[in-house]
């Protein structure tokens, strides 16, 4: 059981900068995120995209910012679950909640900010019938640890960046990469294209185009699978692993489940005061929440970190008065008392 003082959900901007707030009032945070790295829509959809609306930044590269951000949170030490999707809830008897993942990992805490986004990234899953009961048999739809894939045969399907760029990487990595996509024509950027080119010629890539993966085979554990060729039908292909990256699509998800008020797929909170929820604990702050005059902009996620963590030091030490310091005067410190 991971024990923490609040328990963030989402690692957005908005939740990784809830934990440097935190950290100001000296309490603990972890972070849960269902992808595999850090930096939500800023890291998923536009890494490369400048932004020109962070204050005190005329022009960053959104993947820069969450870069600055983890710099920035490093000397509070935040913990991390990421690649799993806090999936339950539950309010114990002296007000705290343990949440629960889908892989079953526990944290407990005294405070929830759900800093959820748009929601959990959820894979756009290909249509093949038996394809749940591969999933962590062979199946994975986002890759977490590479390694995983050293030396075995590993079958991609996709035309975007993601399956590009793994397909090139793993080339590397494991004993066998096909890459399988539907056109002849790619979608990722154009250097991507080229390098898949290159190495399908050196021999280093199977490249497979025209074709589908349409069925899967293997008692417990996959071990190869069908592809459908537009010219050729159909044929097997032994592998250990299929990594189908056919993008990821954001939902509310298992959140909406909870109890809390939704109002237009995001949770209505009180901006009046500190971004609580109607379940006093939780707090949801950032692009997961809704109030009149919402605007959906990082910098509104970093202002209402701000107030929430305030009402969470209230929350989690009703006896303590906690009188706010600048930055400048108190300096930062860390959890081990050392001023950084
Ligand atoms: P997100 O960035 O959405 O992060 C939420 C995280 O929560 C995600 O990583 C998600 O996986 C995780 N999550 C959700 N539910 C769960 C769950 N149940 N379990 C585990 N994890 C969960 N804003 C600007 O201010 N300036 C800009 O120039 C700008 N440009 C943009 C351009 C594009 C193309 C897009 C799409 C958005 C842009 N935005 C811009 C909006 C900005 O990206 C968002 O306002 C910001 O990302 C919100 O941050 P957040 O941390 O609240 O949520």
């Amino acid at each position: 059981m991971i024990k923490t003082d609040i328990l963030i959900i989402g690692a957005g901007p908005t939740g990784l900068f809830t934990v440097f707030e935190a950290g100001l009032l000296k309490l603990k945070t972890h972070l849960i995120d269902a992808l595999p790295q850090p930096g939500g829509q800023c890291s998923e959809l536009y890494p490369k995209k400048p932004i020109y609306d962070i204050p005190g930044f005329p022009e960053i590269k959104a993947g820069d910012l969450v870069d600055n951000l983890m710099e920035q949170i490093k000397p509070f030490s935040p913990g991390f679950t990421l690649g799993e999707r806090a999936e339950t809830i539950e309010k114990l008897e002296d007000g705290s909640f343990i949440v629960t993942t889908n892989k079953g990992t526990q944290h407990h805490a005294p405070v929830i900010a759900i800093a959820g986004g748009l929601g959990s990234f959820e894979p756009k899953k290909p249509l093949i019938d038996n394809i749940a009961d591969y999933e962590d048999n062979g199946v994975a739809y986002m890759i977490k640890d590479p390694e995983v894939y050293r030396d075995k045969k590993v079958v991609i399907a996709g035309g975007g960046d993601s399956a590009l760029d793994w397909s090139i990487f793993l080339a590397d990595v494991a004993s066998e990469v096909t890459l399988v996509h539907r056109r002849n024509e790619f979608r990722g950027a154009l250097d991507s294209v080229e390098k898949v080119g290159e190495l399908a010629k050196l021999g280093k890539i199977n490249l497979v185009t025209r074709a589908e993966v349409v069925g899967l085979l293997g008692e417990g554990h996959l071990n190869s699978v069908v592809i459908n060729h537009a010219d050729e039908g159909e044929f097997i292909r032994e592998t250990d692993y299929f990594i189908p990256l056919f993008g990821l699509s954001p939902k509310l998800g298992p959140i909406a489940d909870w109890g809390l008020e939704i109002e237009k797929n995001a949770i209505k909170v009180d901006n009046s005061y500190d971004y609580s929820t109607n379940i006093p604990g939780i707090y949801a702050i950032g692009d997961v929440n809704t109030y009149k005059g919402k605007l959906k902009l990082i910098l509104s996620g970093f202002h209402e970190a701000a107030i929430m963590c305030q009402s969470a030091y209230q929350r989690i030490f009703p006896d303590k008065r906690y009188v706010m310091k600048y930055t400048t005067v108190g300096g930062i410190q860390g959890f081990d008392g050392t001023k950084k």
